[in-house]
């Protein structure tokens, strides 16, 4: 292998964001800002068939046998507000396993610089708004994802250790709720976008009722997987600090699930009832979070229109619905 040579491992390479850098590697002309650095770069998208990262053996042997320059880091256990609240502990623990692991093989294999990836979720329940990077460790996280948000948040703690015991080049970036093409579409145990297009697409197949969780108030920001990938590259290959950045659209596109709800009947084409299930759990009322350094660094970086980016999705989806990740109540109906 040429030592000149990028090798970049995308840990989590098969998920959404994953899917989303590989399209973009694939669209983006090399060595603009968001595109691979050369045409010799080798990016390796890895899913969980290639080794369990909960694991430090099989972890340092796919990094013995990539010899990564660079690791974006996606690999963890995720889920939405619904699966969060059921598997607190195995949330924490899978995804301390994976993070300890993959920054211990990194540091090991001198790789010259990480990313991983954080969540919104990862900021103090009560805080002031709007959230910035700042904020990280200033309380509790909210009860309903406390193990996915001590999970992540510790990243931050690790890339600042790593930094000053080791002179790693290890950083963070915070995306704010994320949908697109490969998400994952199962029924219960997804976040609101890709489980709700999927209830209204059979909703429509069906002609039944297209339910929706909670009271609709809460108010979220969405970002398209591949404007997020856009940024991803770019950050691995600009962003020179330790500390993390928010990767989000502006404060004045956060909407509430009601909006959203509409936005994907639309969407679907759906032309039957709306009905609300206000027995479930709403979640944290909201995380709006502040892109002004990102903004500092990218003034004039363009976002899909949501409305575009929700198409190209559910088109993804019904185009897709034989593979995509469904999940095992889907076959029965
Ligand atoms: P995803 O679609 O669920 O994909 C997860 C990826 O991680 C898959 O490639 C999966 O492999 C891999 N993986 C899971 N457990 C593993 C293990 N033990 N060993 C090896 N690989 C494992 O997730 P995503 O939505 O793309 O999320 C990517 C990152 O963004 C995560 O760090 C997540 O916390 C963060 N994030 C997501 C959202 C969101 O709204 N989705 C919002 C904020 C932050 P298989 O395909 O083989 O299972
Ligand atoms: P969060 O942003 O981490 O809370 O995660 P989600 O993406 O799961 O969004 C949760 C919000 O969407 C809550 O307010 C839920 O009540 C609402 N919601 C409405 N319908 C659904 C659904 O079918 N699935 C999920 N995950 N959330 C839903």
């Amino acid at each position: 292998m040429s030592s000149s040579k990028n090798v970049i491992l995308v840990t989590g390479g098969t998920g959404l964001v994953g899917a989303a850098i590989d399209y973009v590697t694939q669209h983006e002309p090399v060595g603009s800002r968001y595109g691979k650095f050369a045409e010799d770069d080798q990016w390796v998208f890895l899913s969980s068939k290639d080794g369990d990262l909960r694991d430090l053996a099989q972890t340092m042997a796919i990094f013995d046998k990539y010899e990564p320059t660079h690791v974006i880091h996606l690999a963890a256990l995720v889920g939405g507000l619904f699966k969060n609240m059921k598997y607190k502990l195995t949330f924490l623990r899978d995804n301390l396993l994976i993070n300890d692991n993959v920054l211990w093989a990194s540091k090991e294999h001198g790789v010259k610089k990480v990313i991983s990836c954080l969540s919104t979720c990862v900021f103090p329940d009560k805080v002031s708004y709007p959230i910035d990077e700042s904020h990280v460790h200033l309380g509790p996280p909210h009860s309903s994802n406390f193990g996915y948000a001590h999970g992540k948040r510790l990243v931050d703690v690790y890339n600042h250790a790593y930094n000053e015991e080791f002179g790693c080049n290890f950083t963070a970036a915070i995306p704010t709720n994320i949908f697109g093409p490969h998400d994952n579409y199962d029924l219960e145990d997804s976040h609101v976008i890709p489980g709700l297009v999927h209830k209204c697409y059979l909703a429509k197949k069906n002609n039944t009722p297209f339910t929706v969780s909670g009271s609709g108030t809460p108010l979220r920001q969405f970002i398209y997987s591949r404007d997020l990938a856009k940024l991803f590259i770019w950050q691995l290959k600009e962003y020179p600090e330790i500390d993390p950045i928010i990767l989000s659209v502006g404060e004045e596109d956060e909407i509430t699930i009601k909006q959203v709800a509409e936005s994907i009947v639309k969407a679907v084409g759906f032309q039957g009832e709306v009905t609300w299930d206000s027995s479930k759990a709403d979640g944290q009322y909201k995380k709006t979070a502040s892109n002004s350094k990102l903004r500092k660094y990218l003034p004039d970086f363009e976002f899909t229109p949501f409305d575009v980016a929700l198409q190209e999705s559910v088109d993804w989806f019904v185009q897709n619905y034989d593979k995509a990740r469904t999940g095992a109540a889907a076959k029965k109906q």
